[in-house]
């Protein structure tokens, strides 16, 4: 066991690693910028919690896992939990088929942060402290780091020090300032801009989630809604490239109104928040496994390493996956030497799979600009084209698609050699299917 460690912010990753470092540490501090509310409120720091949020099913695994009997807690907050069942998801090949089999998700950011904070308030060994951390301490030859520095002038010591501060990590700038490098970056640039408000309302036809896959060509539209519990939903409404979002009551209801389900759960519908906007950053990867200088004792994790586009709603899984990671790599690696390339490394592999879907993914679309994916990815945006109408049509692929959304298993099974065949003659036989008009959206 070491003594301390601390943590950079209590998003969904910093809370989710202070429960693993509590394995390792006799004393975390988890330090946050934001006062943290003992109710589900939104919070200054993450103001993506106003927006459409899923937990997927491999994050659902991975949480209940960190924190055992947690989905009796969920259900006590009224966390929506539902399956693919409650779930009308179009894609732009036609509706995806319902399949019963074993995927839950979770829906809602606020209350989902909520319960895990609860659930990180009863670890003895965890203390929150509201401060703002502005800077990394290190040994003088900056090879080290040995605690933070807080924006009240001080600096708190630490034998393990954890970046999960989330997009907006100054990481890359602490670093720079002992003398280490910035990492490299990949970013994918895809334009979203999202809108989102609460009503009080439901789904039609008992639904939990209505969400329309787009192709994100050029200013498309897309849109999704979510039952949060107690009657009411959210819906969150996105456009690309130069579209633009609803920032009016009256211009929301008639984006929504292109949506026929969305039209008829909000014909009598009265909102009960305001509308929320949001410039969506590109998709973006840190290269921190990258990088030689890298100093000892200091781990990034969640969106301080990896930001995707959130209409796939991979970010809380994979910050999740991340901490199961962490714990794997401090059991293995008990020695905090070399912890910090060993973590990094393996990260960057363990994020590559959810980067195939989002990152390198959209950059299979015209109008993307950023970090050009190289071989072999570019051959796999060319069989994902091919092979997206099959999943709507066929349930086994359909079902093998589902668990590689979900993070259940990784996309190479979707190139198993007999799966592979079998997908590229489906493809070559079937003249592709019109795409799913997006007049309907457009008129
Ligand atoms: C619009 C939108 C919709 C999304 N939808 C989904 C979805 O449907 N499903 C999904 O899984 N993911 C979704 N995501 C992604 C998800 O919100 C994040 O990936 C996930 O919360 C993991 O983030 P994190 O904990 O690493 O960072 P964050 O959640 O951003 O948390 C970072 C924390 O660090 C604090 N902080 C920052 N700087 C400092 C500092 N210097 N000192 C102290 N504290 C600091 C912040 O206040 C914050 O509390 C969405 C994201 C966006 C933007």
């Amino acid at each position: 066991m070491y003594d301390h460690a601390i943590v950079i912010g209590a998003g969904i990753t910093g809370l989710s690693t202070s429960r693993v470092l509590t394995d390792h540490f006799r004393a975390i501090t988890l330090i946050e910028k934001d006062p943290l509310p003992h109710t589900p409120t939104s919070r200054k720091g993450v103001p993506q919690d106003r927006h459409l949020h899923l937990l997927l099913d491999g994050g659902r695994r991975a949480l209940e896992d960190l924190f055992p009997g947690i989905a009796t807690d969920m259900a006590r907050a009224r966390v929506p939990a539902f399956g693919m069942n409650d779930a009308r998801i179009d894609t732009p090949h036609g509706p995806f088929p319902t399949l019963g089999k074993d995927v839950t998700m979770w829906g809602g950011r606020i209350k989902i942060e909520h319960v895990l904070r609860e659930r990180v308030r009863q670890l003895g060994t965890v203390s929150l402290r509201t401060a703002r951390v502005t800077g990394l301490c290190s040994t003088p030859d900056g090879k080290t780091i040995t605690g933070v520095r807080l924006q009240d002038g001080t600096s708190l010591q630490a034998d393990l020090v954890v970046d999960a501060s989330g997009a907006g990590s100054s990481a890359p700038a602490w670093l720079e300032s002992i003398g280490a490098s910035r990492p490299k970056e990949s970013l994918v640039q895809i334009g979203l801009t999202y809108a989102s408000q609460v009503y009080q309302a439901q789904l039609p036809d008992n639904l939990h989630l209505y969400y329309r896959f787009t192709d994100f060509q050029e200013n498309t539209r897309l849109a999704g809604a979510l039952a949060l519990g107690d009657e009411e939903i959210i819906v969150t409404l996105a456009v690309t490239g130069n579209g633009a979002v609803p920032r009016t009551e009256a211009d929301f209801s008639a984006f929504a109104e292109n949506f026929p389900l969305l039209r008829t759960a909000l014909h009598t519908a009265s909102p009960r928040s305001d509308i929320a906007t949001m410039q969506i950053l590109p998709n973006r990867i840190r290269h921190y496994e990258k990088l030689s200088s890298l100093p000892e004792k200091f781990l990034l994790a969640g969106h301080a390493v990896t930001v995707f586009n959130p209409a796939y709603g991979q970010g809380m899984s994979m910050a999740l996956q991340n901490t199961v990671l962490l714990g794997k790599c401090l059991d293995a690696h008990p020695s905090l030497k070399g912890i910090s390339r060993y973590f990094q490394r393996r990260l960057a592999r363990a994020n590559h799979a959810a980067w195939r879907v989002s990152g390198a993914g959209d950059y299979q679309y015209p109008h993307v600009t950023g970090t050009p994916p190289r071989f072999p990815t570019q051959l796999e945006n060319w069989y994902g084209q091919k092979i997206q109408p099959l999943f709507t049509q066929d349930p086994d692929a359909a079902e093998r698609f589902t668990r590689v959304f979900h993070l259940l298993s990784s996309p190479t099974s979707l190139a198993h050699p007999k799966f592979l065949a079998y997908a590229l003659r489906y493809s070559l036989r079937h003249t592709p299917l019109p795409t799913y008009s997006h007049a309907e959206d457009l008129s």
